[in-house]
């Protein structure tokens, strides 16, 4: 505060008091703040003003910690969810929620490192998480999925957000590689820890990235398990990949990186703008939970 006065008197000595509302000095003063996108960054009065300004939307970015086959940091999803959530707030404001990383991962608890919460205590606390958002005026949350295994937890979690009456929307956008596009890939199977995610390390974290090392596991399919494909078990993955692993992570380039992730930054600013401009899923949701109190009313 003493700066911020001290600087305006040295505005005044130096300007006048006849050309003070034109001077660059007043103008500094007069606009509005830039306001970081990152939650725990912001002062609560700035918070507040950062909710009004995304419109109450709000983005929760959600990775895991696991093996990323023998070259890639445990936090891959969640650097990478990060690096493009962030990136896409600062184009499009939305308050992004801090490290989140407590979902699905039950099918690499035999690897170092994996922290598998159970399946409760997931549920519970993304419900309190997005209630918790929720009531700080974050009406609209867009879960930006960053990890594989949550695609078993997400749909389930916003499916049961129509159990009981909640004054806010869960969203999740679930797309992190485009299918087609830029340079052309070198290798068919690139599931985890391959060809994509290791490009795209190479852009949010070079540093974490050890490409010499990627050739030291197998990442191929062993095609272990013999019952057709639409017969679901959840031990699929680990029959396929033993390591972790699915793909081959030395094929990986900055330049399908750069290609991928800007890809994925755009998707997201699309889906927060999306987002905001839907005006729909809260008003029918709040009408769907005023009907489901008396189902024998309503029209057959
Ligand atoms: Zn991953």
């Amino acid at each position: 505060m003493m700066n911020h006065i001290y600087h305006k008197f040295l505005c005044f000595l130096a300007v006048g008091v006849a050309s003070l509302s034109t001077s660059p000095c007043f103008a500094q003063a007069q606009t509005s703040p830039k306001l970081s996108v990152h939650w725990e960054e912001l002062t609560a009065a700035d918070f507040r003003e950062g909710i009004h300004r995304s419109q109450g939307t709000c983005l929760l970015p959600f990775g895991i910690l696991e093996k990323h086959g023998p070259h890639l940091p445990l936090g891959t999803d969640l650097l990478d969810v990060r690096y493009a959530a962030l990136h896409a707030a600062e184009q499009e404001y939305t308050v992004v929620f801090p490290e989140y990383y407590f979902g699905q991962i039950a099918e690499a608890r035999h690897e170092p490192g994996t922290i598998a919460y159970s399946r409760n205590l997931q549920l519970a606390l993304l419900q309190e998480t997005t209630d918790e958002m929720a009531r700080n005026g974050c009406k609209k949350i867009l879960i930006v999925n960053g990890h594989g295994g949550n695609d078993s937890l997400l749909p389930f979690f916003a499916q049961t957000q129509l159990d009981k009456p909640h004054d806010y929307v869960v969203y999740f956008f679930d797309e992190r590689t485009p299918r087609e596009g830029g340079p052309a890939r070198k290798t068919k199977i690139d599931m985890h820890a391959g060809e994509s995610e290791t490009s795209k390390m190479m852009i949010s974290r070079p540093d974490l990235v050890h490409q010499d090392r990627a050739a030291s596991e197998s990442g191929a399919d062993q095609h272990r398990q013999k019952i057709p494909e639409n017969v679901y078990t959840g031990i699929w993955w680990y029959t396929r990949f033993p390591f972790h692993y699915s793909g081959d992570g030395s094929a990986a380039t900055h330049e399908l990186g750069e290609y991928q992730m800007s890809w994925w930054i755009d998707s997201v600013v699309k889906a927060i703008r999306e987002v905001k401009a839907d005006d729909v899923s809260l008003k029918l949701q709040n009408e769907f939970y005023e009907k489901s109190t008396h189902p024998l009313d309503t029209q057959p």
